[in-house]
């Protein structure tokens, strides 16, 4: 049935990608950047014009959509889900996507910017895409396959299953969320309203590729309180927090558990932040582990430095603050081993190598896997994201759509 299917990920792709929709951390609104709301608006249109009739977006910019169920066995309800918004690193104003057909391994020159070469030898996953069409920006801005790959991809599998009604299923959901890259996907999200029983973000790399493994995220607050006097009369009186901060960064190891330092499963302390005047003085550190319990040993290794910094000052005190930030969503997809498994067979009935892989970061899968919702994360085809290099290939993102083609269908077999 796929084989003969005229797919319409990239016709759409290639119109998503030129409406702007960078989220913006900086800002406190929701969504952070209301041009978000420009790409929902259009999807749930598209999808009422495919004949979905609850298709919507809500104030916050969420997207929402049932395909209804069209066989008699009680299948679980299963939800895709991608993000509209696009990374703040590089600009996603007046993107203009270009094809390049039947990719023979040259170099491709990005036309609006001739220094930004795309070349097989930096990007080796150019090697698996010879004869196929890739897409690039020009060269002045991302191209934002990070999520509208995922987004154009959902939305040609709701037009296959419209035009496929043979092709049994049971009840789909669809979800687009708006503040992906900035953390905040989830924020406002109404998962009764998701109402799925297991879900699949839509936002990896290769094709073939399925994660189920994030980092394990908790943030640290240091809060160093010195003693301040007047500078002119502070002899043997004012301790200054700055210089006990800057203590507590240099003890950190110079050779391990910092991101410069680890990659694979290693996880790390990073500071992020520093803010503050010579009475108080505030460190904001990101603790990163696949294991969870392995965030409690780097807590506590944090806080033995903290304490050795600040001993050598009698009069000074910290605060130490550890916040949750977000969990290994395979603590929970490891309960629901189905999720993962009816995935990978669907991987394989695409005729594509299945590669497990593990993010060394969040997802909004990861969020919403401990939100209720079995989350883990599919190719989508995206590669060489947040940069002006980045690309996709068409022939990669019809194979995820044939991917949760598949799935759908799996999901009914197995009930
Ligand atoms: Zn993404």
């Amino acid at each position: 049935m796929v084989e003969n299917y005229r797919f319409t990920a990239a016709e759409r792709f290639l119109r998503y990608v030129q409406i702007d929709t960078q989220s913006d951390p900086q800002s406190s609104s929701f969504p952070t950047t209301a041009k978000q709301k420009d790409l929902s608006r259009i999807l749930a249109e598209e999808l009422r014009q495919m004949g979905i009739a609850d298709a919507h977006m809500d104030e916050w910019g969420y997207v929402y959509a049932t395909i209804p169920a069209n066989t008699d066995k009680k299948v679980p309800v299963i939800c895709f889900c991608a993000h509209v918004d696009t990374a703040s690193d590089c600009s996603g104003t007046h993107v203009k996507p270009v094809v390049h057909k039947n990719y023979r391994g040259d170099d491709i020159i990005l036309p609006d910017d001739k220094t930004q070469i795309l070349r097989l030898s930096e990007y080796p996953y150019l090697q698996t895409q010879i004869g196929n069409d890739i897409i690039t920006a020009s060269g002045t801005t991302l191209l934002g396959s990070d999520d509208k790959a995922g987004v154009a991809e959902i939305m040609d599998l709701a037009n296959f299953l419209s035009n496929n009604k043979e092709l049994k299923h049971g009840e789909i959901k669809i979800l687009f969320t708006p503040d992906e890259e900035v953390g905040r996907g989830v924020a406002h999200v109404d998962m009764k309203k998701v109402g799925a029983d297991f879900g699949y973000t839509l936002d990896g790399g290769e094709r073939g590729s399925l994660e189920d493994e994030t980092f394990s995220a908790d943030g640290v607050q240091v809060i160093i309180h010195g003693v301040i006097a007047h500078p002119g009369y502070a002899k043997d009186k004012m301790i200054n927090a700055m210089k006990i901060a800057g203590r507590i960064l240099d003890a950190l190891p110079k050779d391990r558990l910092s991101p410069e330092s680890t990659e694979g499963k290693r996880g790390f302390i990073h500071p992020v932040r520093v803010e503050g005047i010579a009475e108080k003085c505030t460190i904001e550190f990101i603790i990163r582990d696949f294991e969870t319990p392995g965030l409690k040993k780097k807590e506590d290794f944090l806080r033995t430095l903290v304490e050795e910094a600040v001993r050598s000052f009698p009069k000074a005190r910290f605060d130490y603050i550890v916040t949750e930030q977000y969990r290994n969503m395979k603590e929970v997809l490891d309960v629901h081993p189905h999720v993962v498994d009816y995935a990978k067979e669907a991987i394989a009935r695409a005729g594509l190598e299945l590669k497990m892989e593990s993010i060394r970061g969040g997802t909004d899968g990861s969020r919403l896997s401990f939100m209720g919702l079995p989350c883990p994360n599919l190719f989508a085809g995206e590669q060489a994201i947040h940069s002006k290099l980045e690309f996709i290939s068409i022939q990669d993102m019809n194979k995820a759509v044939e991917t949760m083609v598949h799935l759908v269908q799996i999901w009914e077999e197995k009930a």
